[in-house]
């Protein structure tokens, strides 16, 4: 729960910045109040300000930081020589320019003493402070120091937390300081920090989050010499997101980054070690590893804590504030981001944690407090990058168990002609062509390099998400494609749109 996440960064002693540092000086009264300081609340902040330039915009958020993006945090950040650019959170992005983390420099927030005054309006943000309920009724909120705030319009944009486990959270304080989660910029800096001085971590969870960080983490500690422990559940790597061929083609990068992947496998226990220097994982395979540190990246629970007292509803299957297509809750009230679950028109109810779908439905809960009346109807992507030769981007449903058709370009041969792979989960006789598919896989992996390539999957013929697989700025053709909503005969046809074998 949220509550053993602040425990979890309080210990870390890091002092939170909060400015103001006296609520006196939040205005009482705002015409755009948005919760959370994240990329959705970003998002919302630009569009209503396009669409309503004097707009008066607070932002209240819990970090202590400026607004900024998280994708760095578990990947470039790592990858540069440079400590004092990492320190000052700035990385290269994969062109080569050099980028802050940041998405604005302190000087464009407009002091929150001024915000009520200023001639042409502003963004203002109230950092440090968290607000503890929502009066929907009477239109105003409660900060953590009692003070109320009233609004005419409000975005709940306050993202998710990281979940933990049940072996932690039954942990005593001692053992519990030997484990952390990560989503900030203090988890980063935590961690940045501890490389230094310790020789071993396991990270547990196979995800996006547990493999970005255990590929991104063995660069850096190859320097040092930690050695890097991933332990999952799954096959592969991202075995929810990809076939199977291909979680297992990527487990094999992740080893060659020098990261022991353990697949199939549960952390059962965990104890502190006689010098109580490192923590003993028992596994349920029977094996038993100790290592200094241990990272739970066992994936996120939206941040739905204002929800009980103002009354609003959480989707019981999906979880995530209840939203209609023009992402309102109430009336004056949106939610955008990781804890909006909102109806898309095509694809149907459903909640997306990744970046772009922040600043897309950041956008669009923006514009439309700002009057526009406007559905949900662009498709969000999402990319991931594990280690230096593994990337991909996606978008609609990317569910392993739905049935995909892959095709990719066949290894480094010149020949231009693809290699196809079908993979079939279908319900009414799954395990059959399961082993049917296990042993063929197995043999194209050896004969197939899955350098790049596009993966297709399927719900009742009709394609309903895309993966590009190490290939780029065809991202366009995937959207049209997701958006034709047909059955379509021959996927090896479709593939040819994504011109695989070209730049
Ligand atoms: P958040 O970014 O979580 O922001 C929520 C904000 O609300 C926080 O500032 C929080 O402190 C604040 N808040 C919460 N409650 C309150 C309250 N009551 N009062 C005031 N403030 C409050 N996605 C990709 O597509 N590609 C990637 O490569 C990628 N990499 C990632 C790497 C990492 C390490 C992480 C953690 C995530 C990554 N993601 C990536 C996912 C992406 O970052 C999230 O989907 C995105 O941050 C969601 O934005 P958000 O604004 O909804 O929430
Ligand atoms: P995830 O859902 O992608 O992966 C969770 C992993 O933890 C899975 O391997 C799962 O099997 C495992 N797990 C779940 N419960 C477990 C348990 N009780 N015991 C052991 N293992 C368990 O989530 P994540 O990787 O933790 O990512 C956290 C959040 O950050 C998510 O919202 C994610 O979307 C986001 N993120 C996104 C990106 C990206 O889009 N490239 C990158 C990093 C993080
Ligand atoms: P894009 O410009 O279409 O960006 C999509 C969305 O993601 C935008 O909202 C953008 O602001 C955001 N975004 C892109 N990169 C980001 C980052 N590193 N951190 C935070 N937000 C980011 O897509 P793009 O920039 O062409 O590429 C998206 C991803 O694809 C990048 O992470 C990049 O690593 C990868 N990529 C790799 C190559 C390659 O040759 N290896 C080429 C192109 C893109």
């Amino acid at each position: 729960s949220h509550t053993i996440k602040e425990t979890i960064n309080a210990k870390k002693t890091r002092k939170l910045v909060k400015i103001p540092s006296l609520s006196e000086s939040i205005p009482d009264k705002i015409q755009y109040l948005l919760i959370g300081g994240g990329t959705a609340s970003f998002s919302a902040f630009r569009a209503i300000k396009s669409a309503d330039p004097t707009a008066r915009v607070l932002v209240i958020s819990a970090e202590g930081y400026l607004p900024h993006m998280r994708p760095p945090l578990s990947k470039e950040l790592w990858y540069g020589d440079d400590t004092e650019m990492a320190k000052s959170l700035n990385f290269h992005q994969w062109n080569g320019t050099s980028r802050s983390l940041f998405y604005e420099p302190e000087p464009f927030y407009t002091p929150v003493e001024e915000l009520t005054t200023a001639k042409n309006g502003g963004i203002s943000l109230a950092r440090g402070w968290k607000v503890e309920s929502i009066n929907v009724s009477q239109k105003k909120v409660k900060l953590n120091d009692g003070k109320e705030i009233s609004y005419d319009k409000c975005l709940i944009a306050t993202g998710s937390i990281p979940k933990t486990l049940k072996l932690y959270d039954d942990a005593s304080e001692e053992l519990k300081n030997k484990f952390s989660v990560f989503r900030s910029i203090n988890d980063f800096e935590d961690l940045w920090e501890q490389l230094g001085h310790i020789k071993s971590i396991a990270i547990i969870g196979g995800g996006f989050l547990g493999s970005e960080l255990a590929a991104s983490l063995a660069n850096k500690g190859k320097k040092n010499g930690v050695k890097i422990y991933q332990i999952f559940k799954e096959k592969g790597n991202m075995g929810k997101v990809l076939p199977n061929y291909l979680s297992q083609w990527t487990t094999e990068k992740v080893r060659n980054e020098g990261v022991e992947v353990v697949t199939e496998t549960e952390v059962k226990n965990c104890s502190l070690d006689n010098d109580k220097q490192q923590v003993n994982l028992v596994l349920s395979n029977g094996k038993n590893i100790s290592v200094d540190h241990v990272i739970m990246a066992v994936g996120a629970k939206p941040n739905t804590e204002l929800a009980a007292d103002a009354g609003l509803e959480i989707d019981s299957k999906l979880d995530g504030y209840l939203v209609n297509s023009e992402l309102q809750a109430r009336t004056d009230l949106y939610i955008a981001g990781d804890c909006a679950c909102f109806y898309d028109k095509q694809l149907g109810r459903r909640r997306v944690e990744h970046h772009d779908h922040a600043v897309i439905s950041g956008r669009l809960a923006g514009e439309n407090m700002a009057g526009a009346a406007k559905p949900y109807q662009h498709q969000p992507m999402f990319w991931s990058d594990i280690g230096p030769s593994v990337g991909y981007e996606a978008i609609g449903i990317v569910d392993s168990s739905l049935i995909t058709m892959g095709v990719f370009a066949k290894g480094n041969h010149k020949d231009p002609s693809l290699a196809n792979e079908t993979d079939q989960n279908t319900s009414t006789n799954k395990k059959e062509i399961n082993e049917e598919l296990v042993s063929k896989n197995n043999e194209s992996i050896s004969e197939n390099d899955y350098n790049k390539g596009v993966v297709f999957y399927l719900k009742n013929d009709v394609i309903v998400g895309i993966v590009l697989w190490n290939l780029f700025n065809r991202m366009s053709i995937a959207r049209q494609v997701l958006k034709s909503d047909r059955c379509y005969k021959d996927l090896n046809e479709v593939a040819k749109l994504f011109n695989i074998h070209g730049d």
